[in-house]
């Protein structure tokens, strides 16, 4: 379908983004708008949406990257589908600007309603050094890269007679110790540990894995009890946990660490790996529009989910999930809003599909409100820690409740058999250590075939 022939004669609600707030809104919607005479677009750039708490899980190769990712076209059959970025908003106008993935076109779309759903970006910090060095694991692609990378380290490591370049292949760091990072880490080094052991070229002693944190704790989302344990279980694992410890510099391979207490060097250390976890930022293109953005480039909205400016509600517009300052009314939240996590981000769509068929029909609509119930993390095959309506959990049985939810929460059956066949195969048979070289520069060979001139293999994430 080109541009040209998308809806034009029927009132559209506008999806722009289909994550976790998008797809679940449009699952919600898709059929009664149709049926009503109208119709539900989802524009994205990818036209899937990524189970993001996974992406440990796909970057330790437990999870295939493609069952991680819930495809729009196969799920969201009575949306308009467009794969593309939405650059900026005309609210006024009810427009937006759509640019088509890679070299696709550039077109105004018009819309009767819009959702706001774009998510969050990584947020890095001015720090020198790092855009050229670190990777994020935000994106289904980062995962998939760091799981190769990892494994491609350890079997440039164990062929090196040079002890540095050993040690710089061997060392893995992780900044950032919230739920990503952490679990991030725990994931690698237990798939790392695997590798290393059907390796008889190395020990796992060779393996260095660092987790550093700015702040004096790490997984703010379990209790401070349970975070001290993890960090416990973690160093006797072998990981360094570096607390109130960030970068101030990465000079080619070296990573310099800085105390944050008191602004002093904190040693550094080479490494062909450096991977980013340290928070998000609302996604940018709300900035682009006639819209009300808070201090931090949220978009303003009431408990209610409408985009709400100082003069009120703005009509016809919505929001919710990363992008989006929703008032926490449990009062719990920091500076009175509700965390960016998927807990929220799905039951907001929930509250928001009520509200947008409330609206139509003249009702009163909802506010927003969701006492939260914890968090489950794994740390690895057998490993994690969970806080479960104030009850702390560690090891085998947290690790279990992740899975349990994680596989529950995933949407569509289709995909959740698929996460646990995966599962229930590598516990049958192990974890699956190999990596898939190439992948960055896949012409290589056939390039190498025609006789082209194929410059020396660079290794960089
Ligand atoms: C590694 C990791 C682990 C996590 N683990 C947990 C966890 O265990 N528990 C938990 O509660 N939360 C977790 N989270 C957080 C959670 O995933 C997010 O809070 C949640 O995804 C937010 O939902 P959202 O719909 O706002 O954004 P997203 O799910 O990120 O969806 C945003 C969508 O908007 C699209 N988009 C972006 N820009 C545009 C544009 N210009 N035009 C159109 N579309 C656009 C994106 O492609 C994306 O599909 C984790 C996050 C990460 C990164």
């Amino acid at each position: 379908m080109a541009f040209n022939q998308l809806a034009k004669d029927r009132p559209r609600l506008l999806i722009v983004g289909g994550g976790y707030v998008g797809f679940t809104l449009a699952q919600k919607l898709q059929t009664r708008i149709k049926e009503s005479g109208g119709v539900v677009t989802v524009v994205d750039p990818n036209p899937y949406m990524t189970y993001l708490p996974f992406l440990p899980e796909v970057s330790a190769g437990n999870i295939e990257a493609r069952s991680a990712v819930i495809p729009h076209r196969q799920h969201l059959a009575d949306c308009e589908l467009i794969t593309g970025r939405v650059e900026s908003i005309d609210h006024a106008n009810r427009t937006v600007t759509v640019h088509g993935i890679d070299e696709g076109p550039e077109f105004e779309l018009t819309y009767d309603e819009i959702v706001l759903a774009g998510g969050s970006n990584t947020r890095t910090f001015p720090i020198p050094g790092l855009a050229d060095k670190a990777i994020g694991m935000k994106t289904i692609e980062e995962a998939v890269s760091v799981r190769n990378w990892v494994l491609e380290r350890i079997e440039v490591a164990s062929l090196t007679n040079d002890e540095d370049e050993k040690r710089k292949a061997l060392t893995f760091i992780v900044v950032g110790g919230g739920y990503a990072g952490s679990e991030t880490i725990a994931e690698l080094e237990d798939m790392a540990r695997s590798a290393v052991q059907r390796n008889d070229l190395l020990k796992v002693s060779d393996l260095r894995f660092v987790l550093v944190e700015a702040m004096g704790r790490i997984m703010p989302e379990v209790s401070e009890d349970r975070a001290e344990k993890v960090v416990a279980e973690m160093r006797a694992r072998g990981i360094e946990v570096l607390l109130n410890t960030s970068l101030s510099e990465v000079d080619g391979d070296l990573v310099k660490l800085i105390n944050m207490q008191d602004k002093s060097p904190a040693g550094e250390m080479a490494t062909d790996t450096l991977i980013w976890t340290a928070g998000v930022q609302a996604a940018s293109f709300a900035k682009n529009s006639d819209l009300p953005i808070d201090d931090r480039g949220r978009v303003r909205v009431g408990a209610d989910l409408r985009v709400t400016g100082n003069d009120g509600p703005f009509e016809g517009a919505w929001a919710a999930g990363d992008i989006a300052a929703v008032p926490d009314l449990t009062g719990a939240g920091p500076g009175g809003f509700c965390v960016p996590n998927a807990q929220h981000a799905v039951r907001q769509a929930a509250t928001m599909a009520k509200n947008i068929m409330a609206a139509h029909k003249g009702e009163p609509l909802e506010d927003y409100y969701h006492e939260n119930l914890g968090s489950v993390a794994g740390l690895g095959l057998y490993k994690g820690a969970a806080t479960i309506r104030g009850i702390d959990l560690g090891g085998l049985p947290a690790w279990a409740m992740h899975r349990l939810y994680h596989g529950y929460a995933i949407p569509t059956v289709e995909r959740k058999v698929r996460v646990f066949t995966e599962w229930g195969v590598n516990l049958l048979f192990g974890r699956d250590t190999t990596p898939l070289r190439h992948l960055r520069d896949p012409r290589r060979a056939f390039q190498k075939a025609a006789g082209a001139d194929v410059p020396a293999e660079k290794a960089s994430l």
